[in-house]
């Protein structure tokens, strides 16, 4: 590791500009202890260390098949084509790696030669997509989507790409040919693998549910998470299920072209595919009525709150069977595909329709104009247990924030590193390296005290009074940060015509198209909880983040509330055992989006008084970075037009 990342290092002589960060040395030599012991390492590493290259250069060397899991396809992207090659060329380490999104992103050659044969399956419109697409599908090597300027949102991609439940695997006459069957031996025949952690636990879950070979990624060594504060969500979606009316529609679009027109079933397969959408469609039309579930809310379901939709998902789980058994007397692979999409459809809403099992949650979501039935595990430790840490003896779990309170515990006790009793359950190792950035001289961190509670009249107004002020000190460059939505539209409707900068909204646009035009020109961003991580701006762009409320997740949603319950039932304080530190951790991220490199400066605002006048608050306050603090906003504005350097000064 020294000869690498030393001082005097290789790194040193290839990479212009290079520092060297002791923090970086300490977690590599971590990392490289966790390969040869065979151990799990939990290493939070502050922004600013170098982690990727603290965990690729031992994983290059390890000589063991590595998967690499981060949270987005940006930073899958930015791990494959920036860092990975400054090891392999820079660095001089012969390793092979891939870089593998899940099957969705890749172009799928049996569905493009029906595309070829009837382009307006395609959909209204796709004309000019189509051209450039086909073009491109001539050329391409990987097959791989990301590769074509194609709009985020181009309806006409799902009808080019296959999921598990629509590709027909090893029974397809291109499975040889295909791009998905080339990457996965590519994969195979890999040192290193580049994934995310939706593909990681999406595969994570098939391959135990019904063994390997059906996920994407091939058998690995050990696995290094990065973003591992992410895990959480990710694994417990993909342990979940959920069932939507498009899962539906998509199922009778497939039926209708599965057979060529000329055979003669074409017109039953089609019309027992149209009767269950018809079935599903009134389901879920009459759901938020039955349920008393309004749009873009959750509402917790239970077998008696189900009770008046019995008649309608009996229908629907009868179509899925006729269309199933219908199926099953098929020889060809794409009717048998539909065959096993109708059994899991079915067995999945008659799962949650039952909504028996202890270990779950189960919640219905209105989500635009859909509705989904949703379940998923309260806990994900014991699923952990059993799907990875049995068959896995090597485990990094690495991510700027993973400490609440000073303590990894919290952590490794949600992701089931930790038993019960508080052991861990494979030989671990805890780690935390601080940042290398000068957080006093970088930071301010401004806590007024003057604003009413959160739940006070006047909160929303004196919310938008402190961003008007804030952003003249800084120019605009903000992000304003909610815990609701309900806040952003009531602060952003006060604010949207007196700050003179352009105003962004989320949801307003694509988020890459939002941080794009943020990085152009100075403006003030209002977003929720995608915005409080994984978003990188560094530089000038952006100088102020400010968040109206301490980041709680809501008891009012059917996941939090059942976690709650189920440590109260453990006989453990739910608040000091759970909505504590995620909010903890979730502060320190959204602290975390203001300073990313070491020539970056800014303010942190919180406006929750709570901070100053609670005790939890105050302890939240104190595992943020070692920021100035001010309470003042001239002080603050001193502080912020002088510019230059100021020790650590304690709070004033
Ligand atoms: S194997 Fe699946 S993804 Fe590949 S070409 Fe066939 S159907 Fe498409």
């Amino acid at each position: 590791m020294e000869a690498l990342l030393g001082p005097r290092g290789r790194l040193s002589q290839v990479l212009p500009g290079w520092e060297h960060r002791p923090e970086q040395l300490a977690l590599a030599r971590e990392v490289e202890r966790a390969f040869g012991e065979r151990r799990v390492l939990v290493a939070e590493a502050g922004t600013g260390t170098g982690k990727t290259l603290a965990y690729l250069v031992p994983a290059a060397l390890s000589g063991r098949k590595v998967v690499i899991s981060t949270a987005t396809k940006t930073l899958q992207d930015q791990l494959f084509h920036k860092d990975l090659p400054l090891v392999q060329h820079g660095l001089g380490l012969d390793v092979r790696a891939t870089l593998v999104k899940g099957r969705a992103n890749y172009l799928c050659l049996h569905r493009l030669e029906r595309i070829e044969r009837e382009p307006a399956l395609l959909g209204p419109g796709a004309e000019e997509a189509w051209a450039q697409l086909h073009a491109w599908a001539g050329r391409t090597e990987t097959g791989d989507r990301a590769e074509l300027e194609l709009p985020d949102d181009f309806a006409g991609w799902p009808r080019l790409s296959t999921t598990r439940e629509t590709c027909l695997g090893a029974r397809c006459p291109l499975h040889e040919a295909c791009f998905v069957t080339r990457l996965r031996a590519r994969a195979d025949a890999s040192d290193i693998i580049v994934v995310n952690h939706a593909l990681f636990f999406a595969d994570l879950a098939l391959r135990t549910s019904r063994g390997s070979g059906e996920g994407v990624l091939p058998r690995y060594d050990a696995v290094i998470f990065d973003e591992a504060h992410a895990l959480e969500d990710a694994a417990t979606e993909y342990f979940g299920t959920a069932v939507s009316s498009f899962r539906f529609e998509d199922l009778a679009r497939d039926a209708q072209v599965a057979l060529e027109p000329a055979d003669a079933r074409a017109g039953m397969l089609a019309a027992l595919a149209l009767k269950v959408r018809g079935q599903a469609e009134s389901l879920f039309s009459s759901a938020p009525r039955a349920l008393g579930l309004l749009s873009e809310s959750a509402i917790r379901l239970t077998p008696a709150l189900l009770e008046p939709l019995g008649r309608q998902v009996d229908g629907v789980l009868e179509g899925l069977s006729a269309l199933g058994a219908f199926a099953a007397g098929a020889e060809e692979p794409e009717v048998q595909a539909l065959g096993r999409r109708s059994s899991e459809l079915c067995a999945e809403l008659d799962f949650v329709r039952r909504a028996d099992s202890q270990d779950h949650v189960y919640w219905a979501e209105g989500r635009g104009r859909g509705v989904a039935l949703r379940a998923a595990p309260i806990s994900v430790a014991e699923a952990l247990r059993e799907k990875l840490y049995k068959s896995v003896d090597t485990l990094v779990f690495t991510s700027a924030t993973l400490r609440a309170g000073n303590s990894f515990g919290y952590f490794c006790r949600r992701l089931g590193l930790l038993d019960e009793a508080g052991e861990p359950v494979h030989p671990l190792t805890q780690l935390a390296v601080p940042s290398s950035f000068d957080y006093p001289r970088q930071a301010a961190l401004y806590l007024p005290t003057h604003l009413p509670e959160p739940n006070q009249p006047g909160f929303v107004q004196s919310v938008a009074a402190e961003v008007l002020s804030l952003t003249e000190v800084t120019g605009g460059r903000a992000f304003v940060l909610f815990t609701s939505l309900r806040n952003m539209d009531a602060v952003h409707a006060l604010l949207q015509h007196r700050l003179p900068w352009p105003v962004l909204k989320q949801g307003e646009a694509p988020k890459h198209a939002l941080l794009e035009a943020f990085r152009a020109t100075p403006s003030v961003l209002f977003a929720t909880s995608s915005f409080w991580e994984g978003v990188d701006v560094p530089g000038d762009a952006l100088s102020l983040v400010v968040m109206d409320k301490l980041p709680f997740a809501s008891p009012g949603h059917p996941l939090t509330a059942a976690r709650i319950e189920q440590l109260a039932a453990q006989g453990e304080e739910p608040f000091s055992a759970y909505q504590l530190p995620e909010a903890a951790l979730a502060l320190r991220q959204g602290f975390g989006r203001l300073i990313r490199s070491r020539a970056d400066r800014g303010i942190v605002a919180l406006l929750d008084v709570r901070v100053s006048r609670r005790a939890y608050g105050r302890q939240l306050v104190q595992s943020l970075p070692p920021a100035r603090r001010f309470r003042s906003l001239d002080a603050l504005g001193e502080w912020f037009s002088a510019g230059a350097a100021v020790a650590a000064v304690p709070a004033e």
